[in-house]
């Protein structure tokens, strides 16, 4: 993730929610936060009154200090209403982290896309003590330096179900072109792709609010990734898609209820900001491979900053999502160079 000035966009609100409290951010909207435990250190949720209960729009880590910050919320600002409604809007755990639990304890019914809802679902029965063999030829593949290679090989690796309670069977399918009624509003669903694929946003009829996940994020770009599940994806192309689509509906006065950082308008001028930070990474990447060079070769190009111990893997499948970007766009030939790493060169 890359910080970029808010050139353009307004910040209603300075500052977030304290723990355990909501701000209204428009009638019977409200946001609040619950933390991470990460250098982006929190993740924004939503609730929607329903009059009789909820609807809430993402959930947080499945952690011990999370489920007790919504017990805080529940009797605290959600008025010992139930929530009977959990929206996700795409299969990350800072996201989907705590709806099974809804489901389970409180019986909330689950809406998300079909994909977020298999990959979620998937990837929490995928308990693994050590990386996949596939995992670790994709690593290499990619040019992970050796000594961070060795070391991920002998650790038990990042398991979703560490941090997404389990998921019973059942939930509802949010598609695209749908439309849902929610908090007195009608909202439009428009899927986006690249950050996490069919990840579900709503845009308001009835007023100026877009619930944005993390598809649409202020002064942060949001990650896109290339992951050993499928390694000839092509998410860069995905994203732009998705901003240029999201760019025909956006206007000045949305005010975007984004996954992270704070609300903001000024759509259209961020997406174009969006669009243009990744072209702008290509150019550079670009240049970069008039020799041969591996995605873990390629973080100064594209980040113009050092990539610390904690973002190196976020910082590598972000490159391999570049560089393989420019070889399906026919801009760039890939060989196998030593290490068996992928190595890609700009085509003269
Ligand atoms: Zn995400
Ligand atoms: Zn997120």
């Amino acid at each position: 993730m890359k910080d970029q000035p808010p050139e353009g966009l307004r910040y209603p609100w300075d500052t977030a929610p304290a723990e355990g409290e909501a701000i209204e951010v428009a009638p019977g909207v409200l946001w609040m936060r619950l933390p991470l435990p990460m250098k982006l250190d929190h993740v924004n949720i939503y609730a929607l009154d329903e009059g009789t209960g909820w609807t809430v729009i993402d959930t947080g880590f499945a952690s011990k200090r999370t489920r007790a910050i919504w017990k805080t919320l529940m009797q605290g600002p959600l008025q010992r209403r139930p929530v009977e409604r959990v929206i996700v809007t795409h299969h990350h755990p800072d996201h989907v982290g705590l709806a099974g639990w809804l489901q389970a304890e409180f019986g909330a019914e689950l809406l998300t896309t079909r994909t977020a809802w298999l990959f979620a679902r998937m990837l929490t029965l995928d308990d693994q003590e050590r990386p996949a063999p596939e995992t670790i030829a994709f690593y290499q593949s990619a040019g992970m330096a050796a000594d961070v290679l060795a070391r991920r090989r002998d650790e038990r690796p990042f398991n979703f179900a560490d941090m997404v309670a389990p998921m019973p069977l059942g939930y509802t399918r949010l598609r695209q072109g749908d439309s849902i009624a929610m908090g007195g509003r009608t909202w439009d669903i428009h899927t986006g792709n690249g950050h996490a694929p069919e990840h579900a946003t709503f845009w308001s009829r009835d007023d100026n609010l877009v619930l944005a996940g993390d598809q649409i994020l202020p002064s942060i770009s949001p990650n896109i990734g290339v992951y050993a599940t499928e390694p000839m994806a092509d998410p860069i192309g995905d994203w732009l898609e998705s901003c240029e689509r999201f760019a025909g509906l956006a206007r000045a006065d949305h005010l975007v209820l984004g996954g992270h950082k704070l609300p903001f308008t000024g759509l259209p001028m961020r997406l174009r900001q969006l669009i243009e930070n990744h072209h702008g990474a290509l150019k550079r990447l670009l240049a970069f491979i008039d020799t041969p060079k591996s995605a873990g070769e390629c973080f100064a190009p594209l980040f113009k900053r050092s990539i610390g111990e904690a973002e190196y893997g976020l910082a590598l499948v972000e490159a391999v999502a570049h560089l393989s970007h420019l070889y399906q766009a026919g801009l760039a030939t890939r060989d196998r160079g030593r290490d068996g790493a992928w190595v890609y060169q700009r085509k003269e």
